[in-house]
């Protein structure tokens, strides 16, 4: 299901789809449960999984967002590594 509301990189007002902070299948339940998800447009989704360096800064932004309530040692628990 898609809304249309602000893209949380570029801002524009477009149809949005969940994008998940940390890649992998077995990452994604655990971004689901721990909610490491932006809401972006279709451009900017496209982008994040085609350019190697924003990729990183989607897994540090998913870091960092853990640990604003979770421990480092618990997100190395959870992800198998630290990104930051
Ligand atoms: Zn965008
Ligand atoms: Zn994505």
């Amino acid at each position: 299901m898609k809304e249309r509301a602000e893209c949380e990189i570029c801002g524009r007002y477009e149809y949005l789809e969940e994008h998940h902070l940390i890649p992998g299948i077995a990452n994604r339940k655990i971004s689901d449960k721990y909610k490491l998800t932006i809401k972006i447009c279709r451009a900017c989704h496209q982008n994040i999984h085609s350019k190697k360096e924003l990729m990183q800064w989607s897994k540090e932004k998913g870091q960092r967002l853990f640990e604003r309530k979770h421990s480092r040692r618990k997100f190395i628990e959870m992800f198998g590594r630290s990104y930051l």
